[in-house]
């Protein structure tokens, strides 16, 4: 089944942040599956949208929020929350220092970078509520999964932020929605293990951070003993955020020089390899999982390594449309086989193309070709 609102699309510009993201990137891969008809095919169908999805789980009173903040505490620092929330102590950073952090539209200098407030006709701030409403999918998406017997599947058009660290954003991730909906169907008893696979361009490091930084018994209350979130990211071996500038200043035990559970790095011009290095991390991450079974896997299955991508920082892998397609189903037939119910988030994928890799994995889904 398909998660899409058109309610839940975010135009940056309307905020003032000239990314090359574009609005109807989700859009295009509804109207792609429906000009080929795998709306109406198995098991892209049934396509549901927020409130849909809301009433079919039943989560609770219809005008409650599905996310709340403890929800966010649960993932993220208590502080960086209040930062969020504008209720810090005196000093705080606030909302607004921390949008501006992790969309970057301040330089080193003081300058704005991809960032023209004069043309904002919304406030920056209101861009967390948005925000929380990607998460709210997310999080409905995996209980749409888990709502099927056996092998579930959900592909949400949405969410995708992992980048989002403990204490702040990155990367155009303010909060890690991944993370958040994977504790609180902990929480919820809903699940015990969950597979993190994260094939977007640039490595996972706010997931891996928030997983394995818990795990290794600090702030976060995590402890040591047997994992319940297992991640596996493979990505572009340089480039953001695997920058000599950026691994200069980072931490030692954070993000982003932690790495995941299973960790594949792509070279630059190894494309030939990615599909068999992904199937081989697979295998790993199993291992890794001490022989059990996870009741929920989140695929980040991000476009940007097609070689259409609009970014430049994600031009380091060159996949083709063939290719991506090839590595949606390399991840999909070894967890149908497996009988694992299955959340996917769109995640990254920029500029006029972006829609291509999914559009085309959906479509051969249902048998429409692609
Ligand atoms: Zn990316």
């Amino acid at each position: 089944m398909v998660l899409y609102d058109p309610d839940m699309v975010t135009v940056y510009q309307d905020y003032g942040i000239m990314l090359p993201i574009s609005p109807s990137r989700a859009e295009r891969v509804m109207d792609f599956l429906d000009r080929k008809g795998a709306l109406r095919l198995d098991p892209v169908k049934p396509v549901f949208d927020r409130a849909g999805a809301a009433r079919f789980l039943g989560p609770g009173k219809a005008d409650a929020p599905v996310i709340n903040r403890a929800d966010l505490e649960r993932v993220h620092k208590r502080e960086f929350v209040a930062d969020l929330y504008e209720d810090g102590p005196e000093g705080s950073e606030g909302l607004e220092k921390a949008l501006l952090n992790a969309w970057e539209l301040i330089d080193s200098q003081g300058r704005p970078n991809r960032y023209e407030p004069d043309k904002a006709v919304k406030p920056l701030g209101e861009l967390f509520r948005r925000i929380l409403v990607q998460v709210e999918g997310t999080y409905l998406a995996s209980r749409l999964a888990l709502s099927e017997k056996g092998a579930g599947f959900c592909y949400y058009l949405g969410g995708g932020m992992h980048h989002a660290r403990y204490d702040h954003g990155a990367g155009f991730c303010l909060i890690n929605d991944i993370v958040i909906a994977a504790r609180k169907l902990q929480a919820e008893n809903r699940a015990a293990l969950i597979w993190v696979v994260d094939a977007d361009a640039h490595k996972g490091c706010g997931t891996a951070e928030l997983v394995r930084f818990a795990r290794a018994g600090n702030e976060l209350g995590g402890g040591p003993g047997a994992p319940d979130i297992c991640n596996l990211s493979i990505h572009m071996a340089s480039g953001w955020p695997l920058d000599e500038e950026t691994l200069k200043t980072a931490l030692p035990n954070r993000a982003p020089r932690l790495s995941a559970d299973v960790e594949l790095s792509i070279d630059r011009g190894a494309e030939d390899t990615y599909n068999e290095e992904l199937t081989k991390g697979l295998t790993l991450l199993e291992a890794r999982s001490e022989n059990r079974t996870p009741d929920l896997v989140m695929v980040v299955d991000g476009a940007d390594p097609y070689k259409h991508d609009g970014l430049p920082s994600s031009s380091l892998l060159n996949l083709t449309l063939r290719q991506c397609i090839e590595r949606d189903w390399v991840i999909y037939a070894y967890l149908q086989k497996r009988r694992l119910p299955s959340v996917w988030i769109m995640a990254g994928g920029y500029g006029e193309r972006a829609w291509e890799p999914a559009a085309h994995f959906l479509g051969s889904l249902a048998g429409t070709g692609s």
